[in-house]
């Protein structure tokens, strides 16, 4: 299938050649040199962080916030269900147990009774989880506040999967830098890209030392090759951390863009019945890195989400449905679940529409009458 209006495309700023023509001219085209250095601090002047480092995913970051965490083989890790399967496949890599959290109906995040059920559930059998994972779905930030209380309370290290939140703010400050360590991804479809890359966030230089390690091969400082453990080959490139500084210069613009075109969805598609999105609470900004809507307007609502979707599709405009939850994966089936039908109603009634920052109002005018005219039939 090709589309005229694509979901999420990459939109480069012109500002990345720059970049890349340094690290070119400078002949720094390994995964070492100055654009990563550089894209590290500008990624922590930009989000306030102490420290970052810049890897080759999202996913790597989140297998090394885990085993900077120190997370084991048999260890509970607590992980939101709604979500994209790569918050959770790292649980995976280190032989950890995920335990899936439902999500609440304002940020369509973990929900924070859901998540106190679990964890006293697990000390209550003497198995004290060993980290959170909490997500900012689609940019909406997360009930942090409630969130961080419970895990300051048991002393359980919060990761933050803000893959898809760069530029979200909790009462005035950028998330991913609320959790013990928060995770970034420039994957092409994310708010900004580096073609593909990732990023972790710690006030804690430890976290960040002990990944840069791992992420080096785990080689020992000395003259020759010396390895005590197993380590990881997941530095980003010096060429990708180009194009990385070149977008990070225009992330304000691509947040307002991002929040225009859900506000425009927001006006037009109120006139449907039934219809609602993600609730931005006071003192909370959303990136809206995709404007996503509930369709709750029949008895058959997850046949309109479905057929919806198709028809925008054949219209060559693509649009995709909510993350479908983990707990109903098969590669996760027998693995505990805490909460309600949340997750599954989101993913049954939801809608990710068409959310580039580069869509001009005749498109998002024409892809908004489709989907009024859908649900007139
Ligand atoms: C994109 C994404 C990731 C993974 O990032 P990659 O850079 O693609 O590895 C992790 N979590 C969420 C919620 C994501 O959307």
């Amino acid at each position: 299938m090709s589309y005229k209006i694509y979901l999420s495309p990459p939109h480069m700023s012109g500002r990345e050649m720059k970049y890349i023509q340094e690290a070119f001219d400078s002949n720094w085209i390994a995964p070492a040199g100055p654009n990563i250095d550089a894209f590290e601090e500008e990624l922590c002047r930009y989000t306030g962080s102490r420290h970052a480092l810049a890897v080759s995913s999202g996913t790597a970051a989140i297998h090394l916030a885990l085993l900077a965490l120190g997370i084991q083989q048999g260890d509970i890790v607590l992980c939101q269900s709604l979500t994209f399967v790569a918050t959770v496949n790292p649980v995976m890599y280190v032989g950890a147990t995920p335990v899936f959290i439902d999500s609440e109906p304002v940020t369509w995040n973990m929900c924070p009774n859901a998540l106190e059920d679990a964890i006293l559930y697990y000390l209550n059998i003497g198995r004290k989880p060993k980290a959170v994972i909490v997500v900012h779905l689609y940019g909406m930030p997360a009930m942090l506040d409630e969130i961080l209380y419970l895990c300051r309370k048991h002393e359980i290290p919060l990761i933050e999967d803000a893959a898809e939140a760069l530029g979200s703010e909790y009462r005035g400050r950028k998330v991913g830098t609320f959790g013990d360590i928060g995770i970034l991804s420039f994957n092409g479809n994310k708010i900004i890209t580096t073609s593909g890359g990732g990023a972790l966030l710690s006030a804690n230089e430890k976290y960040i030392e002990r990944a840069r390690f791992l992420a080096k091969q785990a080689r020992e400082p000395a003259s020759h090759y010396e390895h005590h453990e197993v380590g990881y080959n997941y530095r980003m490139s010096n060429v990708c951390a180009g194009i990385g500084r070149g977008q990070l210069e225009v992330i304000d613009e691509r947040v307002a863009q991002r929040r225009a075109n859900f506000h425009f969805y927001s006006q037009h598609l109120k006139v449907m019945p039934g219809v609602s999105f993600q609730i931005e609470q006071s003192e909370v900004i959303s990136n809206r890195w995709l404007s996503t809507m509930l369709t709750n307007n029949s008895p058959l609502k997850h046949i309109f989400a479905m057929n919806a979707i198709n028809t925008l599709n054949n219209k060559g405009i693509e649009s995709r449905s909510v993350w479908k939850p983990m707990h109903l994966q098969s590669i996760f089936i027998g693995q505990m679940y805490f909460g309600g039908n949340t997750s599954q109603m989101l993913f049954e009634q939801g809608i990710c529409l068409p959310s580039g920052s580069d869509l001009c109002k005749h498109n998002l005018k024409y892809i908004a009458d489709n989907i009024v005219d859908h649900s007139l039939q």
